[in-house]
């Protein structure tokens, strides 16, 4: 949106106000004509025929019909149409009403784009517009602001205040959370949200959209499922746009990409084994952007083996700083991308940081997606997974269960564990569905004696069903979100402490 659409209100706003005015103000000289001309007849005629001329001519009742609406998700980017709206609506408004402005974005919204492909996206995408059309008033504005991202505004109201805006809030996310029947798959989603409640004077659409947006960021770091509220006096700590260059990112790479970890806990014994590091990128301003933002752009510009490298560099460290606290930290997971495995020196590289750290080899997960070995995976990205599995190294297959690898290609690799994605994970102990489709995973990987590691671990709920199922690691916000080192030790002590007074969850091993 260019700072160009600021102007309120909007030229097409005033035409449709003058039209609208004009014909209201023309109404009583009309009817004295007809009267001196037709007498009471005339004016029955008028009472009559001017409604229906109006409902025909498209003038009657509200624009913002559900069909206007549905016909707008296919002009989805075009976000001065939005912006038109908006301010037609604040102009309009009564002096003592509210309007509230949501931005809504479905959580972990490169996963799902990952599983469903652009037909799929596309599908669900129109599904969820209905569905979300059907829940508001018809007046009111439900638009796709882009990829599984969408803004609701409510017609200006006196009633509206803090609570209303978060039970509406609410029901927008019971939304996205009832399942979606994709093919034969149940799809489980949830959503973040991010409002602003404006009064008159308004301050207009552009305004109100970068609050909401702003307020969505914050909801999203904190997700899932998060509902965050605009408040102008906490300035934001997190980044606000949506789309970067390198150049937006501000900061060198080597001191602005963080690692930040997250806990993976035994389900036998309740322990902290390992953590997972996951990059966070900081700016000079001290906001923090999340992968999803930053790995785009540094993939774009070649960078992925550099942030493997600062990546291991901080890993390696971290677990140097876990073992001088005497924590008992048994390894730590690296992401490592196609690029990573395609390099020939690969291995070498890795052996050297290693030895250079002396840690132990069996002391790092080398993490792999499903996807870069499913199929008939680069005779150079077998060659480096085996060869790190020699040395040591543990090789866990991640996001495992969307990237459709085969029984053959598990065998073929030295695979040690199966991470299970999120969306297998995503309320097993609810459904019956989900819990049949981890168990089946959890029974392949025992007859090919791989461990398995649950990712996405919400609740404590879907936490005891896998542990009663058999799986012997979980990692999730449940336990706890990914966090930077120096938060890592205080929490690691404390976790510990709790441990000493809480009962095991999970079956017994033999
Ligand atoms: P991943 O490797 O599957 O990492 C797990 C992601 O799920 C992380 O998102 C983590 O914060 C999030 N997560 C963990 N527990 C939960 C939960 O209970 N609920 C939900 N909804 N999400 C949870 P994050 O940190 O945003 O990373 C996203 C992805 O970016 C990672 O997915 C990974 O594929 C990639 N990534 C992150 N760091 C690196 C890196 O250093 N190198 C490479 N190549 N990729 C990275
Ligand atoms: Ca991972
Ligand atoms: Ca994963």
């Amino acid at each position: 949106m260019s700072a160009t659409n600021l102007k309120f209100p909007t030229l097409n706003s005033l035409s449709r106000f003058a039209r609208r005015s004009l014909a209201i103000t023309l109404l009583p000289t009309l009817s004295w004509v007809v009267y001196q001309i037709f007498g009471e007849n005339g004016l029955i005629g008028i009472a009559v025929a001017l409604p229906l001329l109006w409902a025909f001519s498209g003038s009657f009742g509200q624009k913002d019909t559900l069909k206007d609406v549905v016909q707008n998700d296919q002009h989805a980017t075009q976000a001065d149409q939005l912006e038109d709206r908006i301010n037609d609506m604040l102009f309009a408004a009564a002096t003592d009403a509210r309007l509230a402005l949501f931005c809504l974005e479905l959580d972990n919204p490169s996963d799902v784009t990952r599983r469903l492909g652009e037909a799929g996206l596309q599908n669900i995408q129109d599904r969820l517009q209905a569905r979300y059309a059907s829940c508001l008033r018809s007046r009111d504005i439900v638009f796709r602001t882009g990829p599984l991202h969408w803004t609701f505004v409510t017609t200006p109201s006196a009633k509206m205040n803090l609570e209303i805006a978060i039970a509406q809030a609410n029901r927008l996310q019971d939304i996205a959370d009832e399942p979606l029947f994709v093919d034969d798959d149940r799809l489980y989603l949830s959503s973040s949200i991010g409002f602003t409640i404006a009064q008159k004077p308004f301050k207009g659409a552009h305004v109100l959209l970068s609050q909401a947006q702003s307020a969505l960021t914050e909801a999203v770091l904190n997700g899932p499922n998060s509902i965050r509220a605009f408040t102008p006096s906490k300035a934001s700590k997190f980044a606000q746009t949506q789309t970067f260059h390198l150049q937006d990112l501000n900061g060198d790479i080597d001191t602005s990409l963080i690692a930040w970890f997250q806990p993976q806990i035994s389900t036998d014994t309740g322990r902290i084994t390992g953590f997972e590091a996951l990059a966070r990128w900081q700016d000079n301003a001290g906001q923090i952007h999340s992968p999803a933002t930053v790995l785009p752009v540094l993939q774009q510009h070649g960078l992925m083996e550099r942030l493997t490298d600062i990546m291991l560099m901080q890993s390696l460290t971290a677990l140097q700083t876990w073992d001088a606290h005497d924590l008992k930290i048994e390894t730590i997971g690296v992401n490592f991308s196609h690029s990573d495995l395609a390099n020939p020196m690969l291995y070498e590289k890795i052996a050297w940081d290693l030895d250079r750290f002396e840690i132990e080899p069996q002391r790092l997960c080398v993490e792999v997606l499903e996807s870069v070995i499913a199929g008939e995976a680069d005779d150079i990205i077998v060659r480096n997974v085996t060869r790190l599995a020699e040395l040591g190294c543990q090789i866990d297959l991640d996001d495992f269960g969307t990237g459709h690898s085969s029984i053959s290609t598990l065998r073929r690799l030295p695979v040690h564990r199966l991470k299970i994605d999120r969306s297998f994970v995503a309320k097993a102990d609810l459904d019956s569905e989900q819990q049949k489709m981890v168990a089946t995973i959890l029974m392949m990987a025992e007859r090919l004696d791989l461990a398995c590691l649950a990712e996405g671990v919400e609740t404590l709920g879907e936490q005891s069903i896998l542990a009663q199922l058999g799986c012997r690691y979980v990692q999730g916000y449940g336990i706890a979100k990914p966090m930077p080192l120096d938060e890592t030790v205080d929490w690691i002590a404390s976790f510990q402490d709790r441990q000493l007074i809480t009962p095991e969850i999970g079956r017994k091993r033999s």
